[in-house]
């Protein structure tokens, strides 16, 4: 099979033995598949990664000097099945899955291994146990976007939101905008997002930001602090720093330096920052800010199974609009091209690799 393979720190194109299914697996043709930030991270910052995930005590673990074909944002239809499949889907059916399969010898990250391939190649094998079947009539491009959707749904809901909080977001990339997207459907308002870029600030408004900061413009955190303003009278909090407001629950989605210690000296007392944004490199914050005002932090990553299916469903029902995050689609030749252009946050949101496409 045709596929991009991440080797020697590059992505270059090469032919491949066609992947087999195991005992409880499918073989799939990888219709479409997201190209994700953390994809770019690893091409830069493989060996980093790998240590990281040493440290903490991940149970599967790349070689970043074997051949990796990455990509973990798929949508795949079944071609064949393995040995003890239940068969209860069709060859044809087309399906979403966590990037993730399940063998007796222990699990695999699809996309991070480099024993089975991810999205970025023609074929690919599947748990059965993981898959779901795509709702009827959700187009491929749409249904691929579950899992980067599923994050932000799994960020929101480790915030355990409460009525009176007023979320703000800073970093309107596809972490950013999967939060608002799922902040939106659990009906938080007013929803404050920031980021430097025009397009990226567009998009965060139509995924249902009510106010979009430009940071270069003005502080995201007054933004912030003009709507969570309480309507009424309330009285002043005892040890209150500043005027009273409601909960403040700040989504981290950048993951550069510096980020979570500015999000710190711009928080109200007593907020919650929920980090997504992964950064690759040690940063540097001043715990005497989250003392004086009682902040929480707490750190994300990925999705539940549950979530990742209730999002491939909203996503399904129209209640994502997820169409204007993507902004380009390329085969597997122009992944590398892609991966360049990705590096540029003005112009691209989501970019799909389709692996078939001459
Ligand atoms: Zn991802």
């Amino acid at each position: 099979m045709r596929a991009t393979v991440m080797r020697n720190r590059k992505l270059v194109v090469d032919t491949l033995p066609d992947p087999k299914p195991g005992a409880g697996e499918v073989l799939v043709k990888t219709l479409a598949c997201g190209i994700c930030g953390s994809d770019l991270h690893a091409l830069q910052h493989a060996d980093r990664l790998v240590e990281a995930a040493i440290e903490s005590g991940a149970p599967f673990i790349m070689d970043p000097k074997r051949d990796v074909v990455m990509g973990h944002e798929f949508c795949a239809e079944i071609v064949d099945f393995g040995p003890g499949c239940q068969r209860s889907l069709e060859e044809g059916a087309r399906v979403c899955s966590m990037p993730l399969l399940l063998r007796s010898e222990g699990l695999q990250g699809i996309g991070y291994s480099n024993d089975v391939p991810g999205g970025y190649g023609e074929l690919m094998v599947l748990s059965e146990m993981l898959l779901l079947q795509v709702p009827n009539g959700l187009s491929t491009r749409h249904a691929a976007l579950t899992e980067p959707m599923a994050v932000g749904l799994h960020a929101v809901e480790k915030a355990r939101l409460a009525p009176e909080d007023v979320p703000l977001v800073i970093g309107c990339g596809p972490v950013g905008l999967a939060v608002i997207a799922a902040l939106k459907l659990k009906g938080a308002a007013p929803i404050v997002a920031a980021d430097f870029s025009p397009a990226r600030r567009a998009l965060a408004e139509t995924l249902g930001a009510d106010v979009v900061v430009d940071p270069a413009a003005g502080s995201p955190y007054r933004s912030w602090q003009e709507v969570a303003k309480p309507s009424g009278d309330v009285p002043p909090m005892p040890f209150a720093l500043g005027p009273a407001l409601r909960p403040g629950i700040f989504f981290e989605c950048v993951g550069v330096p510096g980020v979570i210690d500015q999000m710190m000296k711009g928080a109200p007392r007593a907020a919650r920052i929920v980090v997504v944004g992964a950064c690759m490199e040690p940063d540097l914050m001043h715990p005497i800010l989250g003392i004086n005002k009682e902040l929480s932090l707490q750190f994300v990553l990925g999705y539940e199974p549950h979530e990742f299916a209730a999002t491939l469903f909203d996503i399904a029902a129209g209640r994502i609009p997820v169409e204007p995050l993507i902004t380009g689609d390329v085969g597997v030749e122009g992944v590398g091209a892609a991966f360049e252009e990705l590096r540029q946050p003005e112009k691209h949101a989501k970019i799909l690799v389709e692996p078939w496409r001459s």
